[in-house]
């Protein structure tokens, strides 16, 4: 069979499942095309996505100006690797470093690798800045985090399915539970080796959970004043997906268009990942001040495709998208609206219990035991509805619809939504 034949869904998922590994259980619809919110399957059918690639696709499906950025820049120069110059990687360096507001970007590929990124440099900070003895370094992360699947980061998470039988795991982290600022100040207090804080401003795979007004701030002030470093994970929360441009951002108002403000919490690092990329092209980043990426000489870290000519190109148009199109405001607006309408059908049904969330990035909570099926069979008649969205533990489903979404769209989707729930009452 070519591999250019047209296929019907059957087929795909069969080929899928002979040919590749089982590491996922996707709902069962083959896309083959799409545009803005909409996506399409091989046989036609025309679906909103509500799920975004795990929010990488904040901008929208094949976002033109993010599309020509990438193929022009493909036809140019596509790879040097960092053993040369090329003349795209300082622009994009310099840009995305004004954009965010820190001295210097470190550029990487995967979100995980993002994460892992910021772990060394995290520990290398604090042999040489902090004066921590040699391999006494610890991290503190939290309870449920999702980070990545490497095998570091996997050393410190609490999904069994993520960790168990790929032991042994890596030493250095102290967990503590998520929105608990007496167990951090505990884990910050007597122990001198602990470098940095790892955290999610808001847990997104864990199930949308958002933590308690003021808790990253007051975070950030703990790990000032034990000289720790306060490092965001906003992989998946950044890039206007909770209704800022980033979800450490404050509700203030600041020069920048449609961030609304000067930093409520500013991160000592910053990990950005998926809509970095506007969905196109796999680019992540950290980004921090001197005082800190001083840390890392040539040698010390790399990757042959990060900082590659057409990530850059990509990345930077993905954030002029952001900014052109005020997705930032888009997401904060339509969140609104989008958990009030919910709110509205909650009142009276037994079938969901809550919807909680910031900007687009929302989750509703469902009635039943964890293990119960019922958030996938809710999610399969959704996509007979024609909106796709996933469960991500048990009984919840994420809801995260590109941020080009206008208001009769979302709107329309909402009634998707309860047309749906309604069958499970
Ligand atoms: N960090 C967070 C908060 C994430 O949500 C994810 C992915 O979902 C990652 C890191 C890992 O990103 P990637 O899948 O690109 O490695």
């Amino acid at each position: 069979m070519a591999v250019i034949e047209q296929l019907t869904s059957q087929q795909a998922i069969e080929l899928e499942d002979k040919y590749g590994a089982h590491n996922y259980h996707p709902l069962p619809v083959v896309l083959s095309r799409g545009e803005g919110v909409y996506v399409w399957d091989v046989e036609g059918k025309k679906y909103f996505d509500f799920l975004s690639a795990y929010s990488a696709v904040n901008q929208g499906h094949c976002h033109p100006k993010i599309v020509n950025a990438m193929t022009s820049q493909a036809q140019t120069l596509s790879l040097t690797s960092r053993a040369f110059y090329n003349d795209m990687l300082g622009r994009y360096e310099k840009f995305a470093s004004e954009y965010f507001n820190f001295d210097k970007l470190l550029p990487m590929n995967t979100g995980a690798e993002a994460v892992e990124t910021a772990l060394k440099i995290c520990r290398k900070w604090a042999y040489e800045k902090k004066g921590i003895a040699e391999n006494q370094a610890e991290i503190i992360v939290c309870e449920n985090n999702f980070h990545g699947r490497t095998t570091t980061i996997i050393s410190f998470s609490n999904d069994p399915v993520a960790r168990k039988n790929f032991g042994p795991y890596t030493d250095g982290f102290i967990k503590i539970a998520y929105d608990n600022l007496e167990a951090l100040e505990t884990a910050l207090k007597n122990n001198p080796n602990v470098a940095g804080f790892l955290v999610e401003p808001i847990q997104g795979e864990a199930g949308v959970y958002v933590p308690t007004e003021g808790y990253l701030a007051k975070a950030k002030a703990l790990c000032e004043a034990y000289n720790v470093l306060f490092i965001a994970d906003e992989v998946q929360t950044g890039i206007a997906r909770t209704g800022r441009l980033l979800a450490t951002c404050g509700n203030c108002s600041c020069e920048k268009k449609n961030c609304s403000g000067t930093p409520d919490v500013k991160p000592d690092v910053l990990i950005l990942g998926k809509a970095l990329s506007g969905g196109a092209y796999p680019v992540s980043a950290v980004l921090a001040n001197d005082d800190i990426m001083s840390v890392i000489r040539p040698g010390n870290h790399g990757s042959t495709f990060g900082g590659n000519p057409i990530a850059a190109a990509v990345a930077m148009a993905a954030l002029e998208v952001v900014e052109d199109e005020s997705l930032a405001e888009n997401a904060f607006q339509l969140g609104e609206l989008f958990r009030s309408e919910l709110n509205k059908y909650i009142e009276t049904s037994k079938i969901v219990s809550l919807v909680r969330g910031r900007g687009l990035l929302n989750a509703i909570v469902i009635n039943d035991s964890e293990d119960s099926d019922t958030a996938w069979n809710i999610c399969m008649a959704l996509r007979d509805n024609g909106l796709l969205a996933k469960p991500t533990h048990g009984n919840i489903i994420r809801f995260a619809p590109p941020l080009v979404m206008t208001k009769e769209q979302l709107l329309e989707c909402v009634a998707i939504i309860t047309k749906t729930l309604k069958e499970f009452e």
